[in-house]
């Protein structure tokens, strides 16, 4: 796979603080051959390779990642990218029924995609209508019945025997339908033809014509490959659409087409059917797109998991610190301590949010004229005392004491438990575990 291929590249490159030329070169020679296998259009590729290499020169190589991971970081997040970054959503109409129109050629996946589709709008709680508008195919109408029978949706088509109407008046006459009976979303299936000719382009437009679709979805077969692109070109000029359904992808095609058609024709794929059953259906997600077109779903798991281990290193380091001898200070506690009361004004909103509702009591018990109190001892006490409260002995707790209007039983009380919170940061330190927050529940 690419992933490994790129690693073999890499070898023994860890720490440089840069990629160097040579390295960068080697790679776009990976990514360019790995594209050109997942079947994404040559114009397509040298365009992407171009970008990758420059954010690979412009980059900073990470602490945290390796220089293969870095690279494959930087072509999954490129990618994701090219292939609309967000899914994009159906637009429905603001009243009457949402019409969408499907188009593309024979064994596309039309007819089989309309009743996933119908499926999948009344999971969203809305009551689509299949409308029959491929009055080519001999067994057309009947196999949109069929689908539509199994996924519990009804279909438009022309009354039984005759089957020579016209598919743009079966069009308009299903909005009508549609609007009697409250259907919300209208799914008009069209006819196709094995390849792509002026007569289908024609029936297809004027069927869109006639109609005025709030989207229309060009259906695709991924496993097409490279001819993707010269259909939906063809479509594009001839019919014009809104966004692109990419079928088949059960099937062993990378998914290339999904990003050359994404570049070339603009449009967003919106969503994915991956097999024979209703349920194979989905919105479109670039990230796991990109990830197939790569095949390093492994490497992008490890990627995240080497970015988060080297975060909690990071606040390791800092506990370290911290807990080296002096190094964790009075002040350093009264700043913790402020950042608790953070906590406490905000108690009611986290307790809202899901997993804190475990913190929520201690939270409430939280007292927050104690860190008040807190606040006037440390601030009764000299810039020396603070740094090394060691040095802070009977008669100058007295003083504290007398400064802040506490008692000498409080100064001692914060004192041991500013001593007791530094060993736990050693300890913490030295465990390898991720620190809290001295004092902080949980
Ligand atoms: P249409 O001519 O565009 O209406 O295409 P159909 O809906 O009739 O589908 C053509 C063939 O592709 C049928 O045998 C379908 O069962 C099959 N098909 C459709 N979608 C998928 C899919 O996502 N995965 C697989 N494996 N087959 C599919
Ligand atoms: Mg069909």
């Amino acid at each position: 796979t690419l992933s490994d291929r790129l690693a073999d590249t890499f070898k023994n490159l860890r720490g440089k603080g840069r990629l160097s030329e040579a390295d960068i070169d080697a790679t776009a020679r990976e990514i360019r051959i790995a594209l050109l296998e997942a079947d994404v259009a040559l114009p397509v590729v040298k365009e992407f390779v171009g970008a990758v290499k420059e954010r690979a020169r412009s980059e900073e190589v990470s602490g945290a990642l390796n220089p293969a991971q870095q690279i494959i970081k930087i072509v999954h997040e490129e990618l994701v990218t090219i292939l609309g970054g967000e899914t994009r959503r159906l637009r429905y109409a603001k009243s009457g029924p949402t019409v969408i129109m499907l188009a593309g050629l024979q064994g596309a996946g039309k007819t089989t995609l309309a009743a996933k589709l119908a499926l999948w709008l009344k999971g969203q709680d809305k009551t689509p209508m299949l409308v029959a508008a491929d009055l080519q195919r001999p067994n057309a109408v009947q196999q949109l019945q069929v689908n539509g029978e199994r996924v519990g949706v009804p279909v438009f088509a022309p009354e039984p025997g005759n089957g020579t109407g016209d598919p743009v008046d079966v069009a308009r006459a299903s909005i009508e339908e549609a609007r009697r009976k409250l259907h919300d979303v209208v799914i008009i299936d069209t006819a196709g033809r094995l390849g792509v000719d002026q007569a289908l382009m024609q029936q297809a437009a004027d069927i869109r014509d006639a109609v005025q679709p709030d989207e229309v979805l060009f259906v695709v077969d991924a496993m097409i490959g490279q001819d993707a692109v010269t259909t939906a070109q063809a479509f594009l000029d001839g019919v014009g659409f809104d966004g692109v359904v990419l079928t088949k992808l059960d099937g062993d095609a990378r998914g290339g087409a999904a990003l050359s058609i994404r570049s070339i024709t603009g449009k967003p794929v919106m969503f994915a059917a991956s097999g024979e059953k209703m349920t194979d259906f989905d919105l479109f997600h670039p990230d796991r797109m990109a990830s197939r077109i790569l095949d390093m779903g492994d490497m992008l798991t490890l990627i995240e998991q080497a970015e988060k281990a080297f975060d909690s290193e990071q606040s390791l380091k800092a506990a370290e610190k911290l807990a080296t001898k002096g190094g964790f200070t009075l002040e350093d506690f009264l700043q913790q301590m402020m950042q608790i009361r953070k906590l406490g004004s905000m108690t009611k909103i986290m307790g809202m949010l899901p997993g804190m509702g475990q913190f929520r009591d201690q939270l409430e018990n939280f007292d927050e004229r104690e860190i008040d109190r807190i606040q006037a001892i440390i601030q009764s006490m000299t810039p020396a005392e603070r740094d090394n409260p060691k040095i802070i002995d009977g008669s100058r707790r007295a003083r504290i004491a007398k400064g802040s209007g506490r008692q000498v039983s409080d100064v001692n009380q914060l004192v041991d438990r500013f001593f007791e919170a530094r060993k736990m940061m050693e300890q913490m330190a030295r465990g390898g575990g991720v620190p809290g927050m001295p004092g902080v529940p949980g």
